[in-house]
């Protein structure tokens, strides 16, 4: 399999680069095309020293032709794209770097694949810290971790692979079948990558397609989408649930339980907010399966303080709480944020413009006791702070705006960085803005 063919790779990034090197060692000829012309310089020499054939900066109509025997696409080149359209024309198989991957892996091993709407990764990191902790051999791979393919020659008979998937890299999966599948919800998103609502879901429940009994679907028992596109899956099924006691996983005089077990109480717990727990169950369900003892279990959980930027917990100083919850670029992610502190909150909102309604939050502000508005859509941050008359500053950037939270907070508060808006106004990315707050915060001075 994949030896002496010819291979046109679309799009570098990561997954390609990884892609075209173990095929290019396989003796296969490969053509790697990216609209993009600049690359890693190191990377494109290492793969002209293999032989590969590089067409940057365009993608000529003819390249592609019916010499070619696969297609692999990167999972963020859109589904309809003109050589996607072709080689269905012309009967080439399309797949990506991870169906690749997954066809040359070994069979003793183990293969745990996360997807869903929201909490991918944290439901990610977690089974594979409970993993670790357990002292498994685990590898994290997906939109975390390192391309699928690069582990290919390092896996070991009885390792596993904890893979976050996609919808993008779903929809080119056709092999692909993971011992065992979680959905940890849906709800419309990246419905412009995948044109419909209805095509979204039935991309997402790809993840199962391959199962039969032998292979494990767990599933978020509360979300009805997730049982409504679940329903004709042949896996054998296990559910979690935070809203009542179901036969799985679920909360119970303030604790995890696992059927009739006692995991955790949540007062132990270092994540917060019921969506976590969610994960966290999800978590659980998962490395049960693989006999993860509950010491290991319970130890990440105290520890745990979150995926970096998303309710993350950064320090408590002078009896203040503080969280770093950068990644929160819209209104959704802060409303989750917002309903997972039960202490007053002083909330850093703002950022760049793009006249998204703050009024969306109305209904989770009532712990909030102060506002400080800044960035770019400063101004309508103030004004939705005074039209619910929550008081409120106006400043510009998020050192200032540290400042203002630490007058105007006292021991026992929270304060959150939760900025319902996205950071290009005054950064690259999230996790500048979510870096420069941590940084601000580790400086504050105990009194
Ligand atoms: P993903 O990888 O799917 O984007 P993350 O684990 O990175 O998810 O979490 C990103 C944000 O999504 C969180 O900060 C929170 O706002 C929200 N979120 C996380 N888990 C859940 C969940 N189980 N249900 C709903 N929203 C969630």
């Amino acid at each position: 399999m994949f030896e002496n063919k010819k291979i046109l790779i679309l799009g570098f990034a990561r997954s390609g680069y990884e892609a075209a090197k173990f095929l290019l060692k396989r003796g296969n000829e490969v053509v790697l095309t990216d609209m993009k012309e600049d690359h890693d310089e190191s990377q494109i020499n290492e793969l002209k020293e293999l032989g590969i054939k590089f067409v940057l900066g365009s993608h000529p109509d003819d390249l592609l032709d019916n010499t070619f025997d696969y297609l692999i696409k990167n999972p963020g080149v859109p589904i309809d794209h003109k050589y996607v359209l072709k080689a269905r024309e012309l009967g080439i198989e399309v797949i990506n770097e991870v169906e690749l991957a997954y066809r040359l892996l070994p069979k003793d091993i183990k293969f745990v694949a996360i997807t869903g709407t929201n909490g991918k990764t944290t439901t990610t990191t977690l089974v594979h810290k409970f993993l670790l902790e357990d002292g498994k051999n685990a590898h994290l791979t997906g939109n975390i971790g390192y391309p699928l393919i690069s582990f290919l020659d390092k896996l070991k008979k009885g390792d596993i692979i904890v893979m976050e998937t996609s919808c993008q890299q779903l929809e080119n999966l056709t092999k692909f079948n993971p011992d065992i599948a979680v959905m940890t919800n849906l709800s419309p998103a990246h419905i412009d990558f995948l044109k419909s609502y209805e095509n979204y879901k039935r991309v997402k429940t790809k993840i199962f397609q391959n199962h039969d009994k032998s292979k494990v679907a767990i599933l978020n028992f509360d979300n009805e989408d997730v049982m409504e596109s679940t329903k004709n899956i042949k896996s054998t099924v296990k559910y979690f649930s935070s809203k009542r006691e179901i036969n799985g996983s679920y909360i119970k005089n303030n604790a995890i339980y696992y059927y009739d077990e006692k995991i955790i109480d949540l007062s132990d717990i270092r994540l917060i907010g019921t969506h976590n727990y969610e994960n966290i169950m999800a978590a659980v369900m998962v490395v049960k399966e693989l006999g993860v003892s509950n010491d290991s279990i319970v130890k990440v959980l105290k520890e745990f303080k979150g995926v970096e930027h998303r309710i993350e917990f950064v320090r408590e100083v002078n009896g203040k709480k503080y969280y770093n919850d950068s990644k929160a670029t819209n209104t959704k992610s802060t409303q989750i944020a917002l309903s997972s502190f039960k202490t007053p909150v002083v909330i850093l909102l703002g950022g760049l413009e793009r006249n998204h309604d703050f009024f969306d939050l109305k209904d989770y502000m009532g712990n909030v006791k102060y506002v400080v508005a800044f960035g770019q859509c400063r101004n309508r941050v103030e004004e939705f702070a005074k039209a619910l008359n929550i008081p409120v500053s106006n400043v510009e950037t998020l050192k200032e705006a540290l400042e203002v939270a630490n007058k105007e907070s006292v021991s026992g508060d929270t304060i959150l960085l939760s900025p319902a808006s996205a950071s290009w106004d005054q950064y690259k990315k999230f996790e500048d803005r979510g870096d420069e707050f941590k940084k601000l915060v580790n400086e504050i001075k105990a009194e």
